[in-house]
């Protein structure tokens, strides 16, 4: 039995949190597991004594490290989406397993040159922003956290981390495993839930749903008008201001019922991944 708390109620609760989604967050499985606040699931949240106390007895099993982004999503959505998306399904994923994977602090501002050109995007160097990766995966090795996984919610640091994964295995000697959360979904459900036929995308049909049922605080809709948009910003490539055109488009196909079941979707395949991880693998 799923039981919704009340929004006022986990307003309340989340109120410190940089990342919070509170009308979602705070749903959890009653019958398995009783109510579990979501900050138990924040290494940033926990004390050091839970922290300590938790890997020394041995129910800490694993740690997820959630990188994002802070870019430009179009004129309607806000620009911590990637990185309150990914933080979201971690969260969510790790509330399944409780209490044996906590969450670490998210890397909020991904690898997003190619969106330097819209005003507002904050892009790091590679180099950099794997080296802040690699750097949080060191810190949870050095305190004997022997499983970890980098989740991802920013298309533009996939294939970075992806190469680099051998090699933070190499050097750190314990499992260290990566995915996007978008990895949950399989050519026959993005087309069974999305008529664009596209996840994740970019801030179109996808992202567009997911917010709307996990933080529609944060979508502006005047901004889907592309057509007002556009004379204000200034794009040079005529193919980007194409693509953005297209996103605009795909962005009005978005609906709450599509965000939710994609969300449902990402959030159970994290917990089946959880459980291999846990395992080793
Ligand atoms: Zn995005």
């Amino acid at each position: 039995m799923k039981t919704q708390i009340t929004r006022r109620a986990s307003l309340a609760c989340f109120a410190a949190a940089p990342f919070a989604v509170p009308s979602l967050e705070a749903t959890v499985d009653r019958a398995a597991n009783g109510y579990v606040d979501v900050r138990k699931v924040r290494l940033w949240e926990n004390t050091r004594k839970e922290f300590r106390e938790s890997l020394e007895g041995g129910v800490l099993k694993a740690v997820i490290v959630p990188t994002g982004s802070t870019e430009q999503h179009n004129e309607h959505l806000a620009m911590i989406h990637d990185t309150a998306s990914v933080t979201l399904v971690a969260e969510l994923g790790a509330l399944r397993v409780y209490p044996q994977v906590l969450v670490a602090t998210p890397v909020s501002v991904g690898i997003s040159p190619h969106w330097m050109d819209r005003k507002g995007t904050l892009s790091l160097k590679k180099e950099t922003f794997l080296a802040v990766v690699y750097d949080i995966c060191e810190s949870l090795k050095t305190h004997g956290v022997a499983n970890i996984l980098v989740l991802n919610g920013h298309g533009g640091n996939a294939a970075p981390l992806q190469e680099a994964m051998p090699e933070f295995r190499r050097k750190l000697g314990i499992n260290v495993q990566f995915n996007c959360y978008w990895d949950a979904y399989s050519p026959e459900i993005i087309r069974k839930y999305m008529e664009s036929n596209k996840a994740p995308g970019h801030a179109a049909e996808f992202e567009t749903s997911f917010a709307m049922a996990a933080f529609p605080e944060r979508i502006h809709w005047e901004g889907v008008d592309y057509e007002k948009a556009k004379s204000s910003l200034h794009i040079k490539s005529p193919e980007s201001a194409r693509q953005e055109e297209q996103f605009a488009r795909e962005a009005k196909l978005a609906t709450t019922a599509k965000g939710e079941a994609m969300l449902a979707i990402a959030v159970d395949w994290l917990a089946g991944r959880l459980q291999r991880l846990i395992a080793g693998a």
